[in-house]
């Protein structure tokens, strides 16, 4: 029989009633084996996700401080989700270890990691499959990286005894054993490399949208969905931001070559999105996605001459290197070269990184600017397709957006363009019309 792995998000398993939901999709198809699940989200906009309730509570003891209010109110988070399914289910047991550990400084970690713990025993419980703590199979090495083949090592022979299990995303263990969490959102790298452990015939990624939009339900009300993605675009789109999927949920996957399909819980006879390695499905518009972040700064270096001078480039690297800093993007002209950075990594070390090009570059002009966003229009059919650049620019013009860098990738799978922080909700509304709304007119 071919197997399934699903996932859900937090807000898909945030009460009892999402519960139900999540329940009928996993038991409609036999296939669906394999569930994994986040912690309890937000239930309404104004409420507190458990992962967040979780860390700070733990601040609370990590401090010392009378920490029993913070968890009595994660309790009953969960005893209103067993109350309201009717299980007979009691957690007081996991709960007592949990407060425990807190007061002996379990860390960080393992406090936000409980939420998953906790959520998954219940819906185990109430699904009548296995539980399966990836505690120790999920691994990490001594740096902190996940360990794929480690991983794959344990939890493939592990899952093959089992004909069903619900298995919590978000953590696995380091290899002293303690417990060590993914960055936030990290379930769905789990929900990856489960699928891959089982060698899953889709990896199916149930949230609150119906499926991958073009761009950010945020900022263009009711955008179009995208129907099918390749795990090349995508990884462009999440790591610029587009927050549905975690960007380091495609690896696991994208190794095995193992489908995803994002869905909607709460609308489960949508298609969604298939995110695939390769396709023939041309998509219904030049560009398949946009996506940005803010937080971005740009040095600027000039210095007449600077494309004959051997090793200029590598100096400016050097200069960064040196203060231990990655770059996003790095066009150039023939006098000119811009180094876009995230602001969060170089603030405290501006002097230094500046004093540094200077001693090794003798630039004639050097500055910094900051308040920038970057915004990736991303799609396989710009290749095909002439004019994009232009298209693009006339959009941004004609909304009075100034553009204060432009990067098209090699492989020409997409543009990115930086303007300032104040035009970016501006910007990406210009372009989804200029490619989407006004290709349909
Ligand atoms: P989950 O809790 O299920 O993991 P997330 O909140 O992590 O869900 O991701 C789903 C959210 O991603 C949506 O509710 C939406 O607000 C946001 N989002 C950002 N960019 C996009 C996009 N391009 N398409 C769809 N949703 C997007
Ligand atoms: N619960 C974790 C978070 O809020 C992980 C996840 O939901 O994917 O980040
Ligand atoms: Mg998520």
């Amino acid at each position: 029989m071919d197997t399934k792995v699903v996932k859900f998000g937090g807000s898909s398993l945030a009460d009892a009633a999402q519960f139900r939901k999540a329940a009928d999709i996993v038991l409609a198809e036999p296939e669906r084996r394999f569930v994994v699940a986040s912690a309890p989200g937000k239930r309404f906009s104004a409420d507190i996700k458990v992962t967040d309730m979780l860390y700070s509570c733990y601040e609370l003891a990590a401090k010392g401080e009378d920490f029993s209010a913070a968890f009595a109110a994660i309790e009953e988070r969960f005893n209103s989700i067993i109350a309201d399914l009717g299980l007979s289910l009691s957690l007081e047991k996991e709960f007592s270890d949990i407060k425990n550990a807190f007061a002996h400084r379990a860390g960080r970690d393992y406090a936000a990691s409980r939420g998953e713990y906790l959520n998954s025993i219940i819906l185990a419980d109430f699904l009548g499959y296995n539980f399966v703590d990836p505690a120790g199979y999920i691994r990490f090495d001594e740096s902190g990286s996940f360990d794929l083949a480690a991983t794959l090592s344990l939890l493939s022979p592990k899952l093959a005894q089992l004909q069903n299990a619900v298995i919590p995303g978000f953590y696995g263990s380091m290899p002293n054993d303690t417990i060590k969490t993914f960055s936030r959102g990290g379930s769905d790298i789990t929900g990856s490399i489960v699928a891959s452990a089982v060698n899953a015939v889709i990896y199916e990624n149930w949230t609150d949208v119906s499926g991958f939009m073009i761009c950010d339900p945020r900022i263009v009300e009711n955008p179009k969905p995208i129907r099918t993605i390749t795990y090349r675009e995508l990884r462009e789109l999440a790591y610029m931001g587009a927050g549905v999927l975690h960007e380091d949920a495609i690896f696991p996957v994208r190794k095995a070559g193992i489908p995803i399909n994002i869905r909607n819980t709460n609308q489960p006879e949508d298609r969604g999105t298939f995110i695939v390695s390769e396709t023939a499905e041309t998509s219904p518009y030049i560009i398949t996605g946009i996506a940005g972040k803010k937080g971005f700064s740009v040095i600027q270096i000039e210095k007449d001459m600077m494309n004959a001078e051997v090793g200029f480039g590598r100096n400016v690297l050097r200069a960064l290197e040196k203060n231990n800093m990655c770059f996003e993007h790095m066009p150039s002209g023939i006098d000119t070269m811009s180094v876009i950075v995230s602001s969060e990594a170089l603030i405290g070390k501006e002097k230094s990184v500046l004093d540094e090009i200077v001693s090794r570059c003798h630039p004639d002009k050097l500055e910094i600017e900051n308040n920038l966003a970057l915004i990736a229009v991303v799609g396989r059919g710009m290749k095909k397709t002439r004019g994009t650049a232009g298209r693009l620019f006339s959009a941004l013009a004609h909304a009075r957006v100034n553009v204060k860098m432009i990067d098209q990738g090699s492989s020409e799978l997409n543009i990115i363009i930086a303007v300032e922080e104040e035009d970016f909700e501006t910007a990406t509304k210009a372009i989804y019309d200029m490619f989407v709304l006004t290709a349909e007119k």
